[in-house]
């Protein structure tokens, strides 16, 4: 057999399988072959690892491509970003007030033409036109997942072109989908009528600072309201992802869910593990759901060590610094961080000993793929995948800089952190995306991938 490329000498790191030493063939953007050794291999290109970490491409299961300027310049920018960090695969939330058709037609590709690496996407539901519209969007325009603001309702949604949505609309969403057991609902879980009454008197008050941001949105409202998701998803018998966990009250419900064997799945951020909300960020570190304590910080480490936490997705926005300015209420919320998901669990996760290096392959690839239903062609190193592969130093230090991130965003939460651990190559379908920190690979590489055949 023909031979496009070797990898040899990696440590690769096989979810749930451990970590091996072995060489990995690719051809044709699959992997064909995982070998002890290769000596009388041929190959038309070698590539020596040198004894450094393989894992399977990141998947950044929430990013926003698009919301910071437009997907003309994100589907191009955003993907190299996410490539400096590991990240072959980026999902993306995106919204329309009408029907998806269109809409979904020019994003996949603009998609194709822009991005570096490959991408799927999650529609959000906003309306009736997309409760109407959901068999034709699952069953010709392969989108599995579909996401539910528990929070934009009346005022909140407006902006949004987000109409009549309330929990009725829930309830109609997850019956719809029971019928489709691959699919499932992302739920943005906020009780925000709580919210908006405890902002009202903070504003009252005059306060105007990053804790105030958090106090209007406290951890039980959180809670209830992924108890409220999770109980309507138990009846309608549909899958429910809490997108963004952020509070360990919240992780325990889930918890509950899952002992019983419900069917419900828990994403965590970067963020929520990184900082609390006094950790001295201004109205920087704003972002929906608001950072937390440092209690539920230690909750979100052991939720994923315990492996209660099924996946890390980012929330990337690439909003500029200028957008994170004013008082704390104007302040646009997000951040960007598909550069840093990687770097961060490294460094903090795995050279601090709180999670090994498979956990971090299961989180932040595998599962993600087997619940978007990616999986076996994402999400893991096996003969016949896509050769989606990234290769980490985990001995290396850098001090972050925005400019380095190569986001369109001009400034990450850890500037000037020193994060030992890096991935050194990215590789999306046998192409080598980036390499020592540098975008190498052409745009319009990247392929829109189904989240349901
Ligand atoms: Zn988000």
């Amino acid at each position: 057999m023909n031979i496009d490329l070797l990898l040899r000498n990696g440590q690769v790191v096989f979810p749930y399988g451990g970590t091996i030493k072995a060489d990995i063939g690719v051809s044709k953007g699959k992997i064909v072959g995982i070998y002890e050794n290769t000596k009388e291999l041929k190959a038309d290109k070698v590539i020596d690892v040198g004894g450094k970490s393989v894992l399977p491409g990141m998947i950044d299961s929430h990013t926003h491509i698009g919301l910071g300027s437009n997907i003309e310049n994100e589907y191009e920018s955003e993907s190299q970003s996410a490539a400096v960090g590991g990240v072959t695969t980026m999902m993306s939330y995106t919204n329309c007030r009408d029907s998806y058709d269109d809409h979904y037609r020019t994003e996949k590709k603009v998609g194709e033409e822009k991005s570096i690496i490959d991408f799927a996407l999650h529609f959000g539901f906003m309306n009736n036109i997309h409760l109407k519209e959901i068999h034709h969007y699952i069953e010709e325009l392969g989108v599995s997942s579909f996401k539910f603001f528990m929070n934009f309702r009346g005022e909140e949604g407006k902006y949004l072109g987000v109409e009549g949505i309330d929990d009725g609309y829930m309830f109609d969403l997850f019956v719809a989908l029971s019928h489709y057991p691959e699919s499932c609902a992302v739920v943005h879980a906020e009780n925000i009528e709580v919210a908006w009454r405890l902002s009202g008197r903070l504003r009252a008050e005059g306060r105007d600072d990053l804790l105030a941001w958090t106090e209007s949105k406290p951890h039980f409202i959180e809670a209830e309201a992924i108890q409220r998701a999770l109980f309507y998803g138990e009846i309608a018998n549909c899958s429910v992802y809490i997108a963004h966990v952020s509070t360990r009250d919240g992780l325990q419900v889930i918890r509950d869910y899952k002992q019983r064997g419900k069917k419900a799945y828990c994403e965590t951020c970067p963020h929520y593990l990184m900082f609390h909300a006094g950790s001295g960020l201004g109205s920087l570190g704003k972002v929906n759901p608001p950072l937390r304590s440092s209690e539920d910080t230690e909750a979100l480490w052991r939720g994923i060590s315990e492996g209660l936490v099924d996946t890390i997705g980012t929330d990337h926005c690439p909003n500029p610094r200028e957008t994170k300015t004013g008082d704390i209420w104007s302040a646009r919320p997000g951040f960007p961080g598909s550069a840093t998901m990687l770097p961060i669990l490294l460094s903090e996760g795995v050279n601090k000993k709180r999670i090994s290096l498979e956990r971090v392959a299961e989180i932040t690839s595998c599962n993600t793929a087997k619940i978007f239903n990616l999986f076996p062609r994402k999400g893991t190193i096996q003969v016949g995948s896509d050769a989606d592969l990234c290769i980490v130093d985990l001995n290396l230090s850098k001090k972050v800089e925005a400019k380095m991130l190569q986001s369109q965003s001009d400034f990450s939460l850890y500037e000037g952190w020193d994060l030992k651990g890096w991935p050194t190559l990215t590789m999306v379908r046998g192409k080598i995306v980036m390499k020592d920190g540098g975008i190498v690979g052409p745009k319009g590489h990247g392929r829109y991938i189904p989240t349901i055949q």
